[in-house]
């Protein structure tokens, strides 16, 4: 052990963040050691509010801080369309781009073959797009094998019904992901979207 065991937690807690490294973590640890008494109780007390404070909505799966969910409950989203995206973090990059205003809906994963989902829940999607009377489901996956699987996997779980579905059209090598498209190239994805 290199540091004294406290650091040495604290380092390891760093280090399951997305991105986060050994050398990352250690330089955290230190920052850390700098801060005010102040500055380090701001910092705990809005992570341990985070379960608290933030919800996701039981019907669409964007999160929220308290009150209602402003995208099922806003007056100004158009009702016959639904964005269909993995993650509720996905779901904030496409609303940043300012193109789509209407509904969402968060899958929660996508399939992955090589981990052994094989199937979507596809049920209280469904149920949305009967009780909505949706028309268009945009579907705004990466654009990788998952991401491909799954778009393929609903169009054959909606074929036969009237529902229009479409996919953000990539301007972009395949293996896309959605973070690292940028709000201009993902608006335009979003403008020029081709049906499936
Ligand atoms: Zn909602």
């Amino acid at each position: 052990m290199r540091y004294p065991e406290h650091i040495e937690r604290l380092m390891q807690i760093f280090r399951k963040l997305p991105g986060v490294g050994a050398k990352s973590a250690e330089r955290f640890c230190f920052e850390l050691l700098q801060w005010s008494e102040a500055k380090i109780h701001e910092f705990t007390s809005l992570i341990e509010d985070l379960p608290k404070k933030i919800s996701a909505c039981p019907s669409c799966g964007a999160l929220f801080q308290e009150g209602i969910c402003n995208f099922c409950n806003g007056n100004e989203r158009n009702t016959e369309q639904i964005c269909l995206v993995a993650t509720p973090k996905d779901l904030f990059l496409i609303e940043a781009t300012g193109q789509f205003k209407g509904l969402y809906h968060v899958l929660g994963g996508l399939l992955s073959p090589f981990s052994g989902k094989h199937a979507l829940n596809l049920e209280p999607l469904l149920k949305r797009i009967k009780d909505l009377n949706i028309t268009e489901l945009i579907i705004a996956f990466d654009g990788t094998l998952e991401g491909d699987a799954s778009a393929f996997y609903i169009k054959e779980y909606f074929k036969g019904s009237s529902l229009q579905i479409s996919r953000l059209a990539f301007g972009m090598p395949a293996g896309s992901l959605l973070e690292f498209a940028g709000e201009g190239s993902l608006a335009q994805s979003m403008a020029h979207r081709r049906e499936l």
